[in-house]
């Protein structure tokens, strides 16, 4: 099958861009890398009626270092971020995380941006950025907000962005050097969607730590109870037993196929994040 029939427009800017949005009252939508729209746009799940192209806006593609945080442009793509290994300190966590993101082809294109905005439960970024404790940036017309990650994923394929916002970067906080950090996602085939998936983060000097498991639910699921124990007894909070124990409290109507690669991603995420 082939897309329906669309407008095309590539604005200069940011500001451009959420007027062409806002002008189009709801029939536009942002074209960044085209990996997730395209096939939409080919299969006619999405008919918008313009496609506003940002992939080559300059000011959304920086990486920038905020001191305690890096600043990631929405259209930086995933194999940018995988080669800045060494280059991210405190957030070494997102070059894994790209790597393991489909094929290098995809990730040449595909964009941290357009993936938080598609919301598929089972990728890669909105399960990390949920973990890492990120804020997004976002922007309309009526100007610029932030938001912490955790409120932005509503369900699958669904997030707080109105039809006339542009998502244009996402913040993530810098763990400290003894910080540690563990991901995990079980697919049949590497560079797949993750059937089951965990990221877990502790830093030990500001005694925090986030667990999240992604994929077998529409948004990614805070262990926060296990992840506050973490946070004050360290590596002792940790077992069979209390990882098993924290799934079922926050997610016990799983089948036992998922529950059991659930417990199993949290634990290999968390064995990394406490491997010496
Ligand atoms: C074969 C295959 C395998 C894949 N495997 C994985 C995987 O293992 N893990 C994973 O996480 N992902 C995977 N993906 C998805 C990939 O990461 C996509 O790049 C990503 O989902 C969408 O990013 P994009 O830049 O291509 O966005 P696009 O396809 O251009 O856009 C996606 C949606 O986001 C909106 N959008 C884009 N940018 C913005 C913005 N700045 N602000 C607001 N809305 C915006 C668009 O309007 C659209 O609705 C896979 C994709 C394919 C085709």
């Amino acid at each position: 099958m082939k897309a329906a029939r669309f407008d095309y427009v590539r604005p200069g800017d940011v500001h451009e861009a959420v007027a062409a949005l806002a002008k189009a009252e709801g029939g536009a939508k942002l074209l960044a890398g085209g990996q997730s729209l395209g096939p939409m746009l080919n299969l006619r799940l999405a008919r918008p009626s313009l496609l506003v192209d940002v992939s080559r806006l300059d000011s959304l593609a920086r990486i920038e270092d905020l001191g305690r945080t890096w600043c990631i442009g929405a259209c930086v793509t995933h194999s940018r971020i995988e080669d800045m290994r060494g280059q991210l300190a405190g957030a070494e966590m997102l070059c894994e995380v790209a790597a393991g993101i489909a094929y290098r082809a995809i990730r040449n294109r595909g964009t941290i941006g357009g993936s938080l905005a598609h919301a598929d439960p089972a990728a890669d970024w909105p399960l990390a950025l949920a973990a890492l404790g990120a804020t997004v940036n976002i922007r309309n017309t009526g100007g610029a907000r932030a938001m912490p990650f955790e409120r932005f994923v509503l369900g699958a394929f669904t997030t707080a962005l109105h039809e006339d916002d542009i998502l244009e970067s996402v913040e993530v906080p810098k763990l400290s050097r003894a910080g540690r950090y563990g991901y995990y996602k079980f697919c049949r085939k590497t560079g797949e969607y993750a059937e089951a998936s965990a990221a877990a983060v502790f830093d030990p000097g500001s005694q925090m730590a986030r667990i999240y498991f992604g994929a077998v639910r529409p948004a990614p699921v805070s262990l926060s109870a296990l992840a506050r124990r973490i946070a004050e007894e360290g590596q002792s909070a940790v077992s069979e037993e209390t990882i098993s124990a924290a799934v079922a409290a926050v997610a016990n109507d799983l089948d036992p196929v998922e529950r059991r690669m659930a417990i199993t991603a949290v634990t290999r995420a968390l064995q990394q994040v406490f491997a010496s």
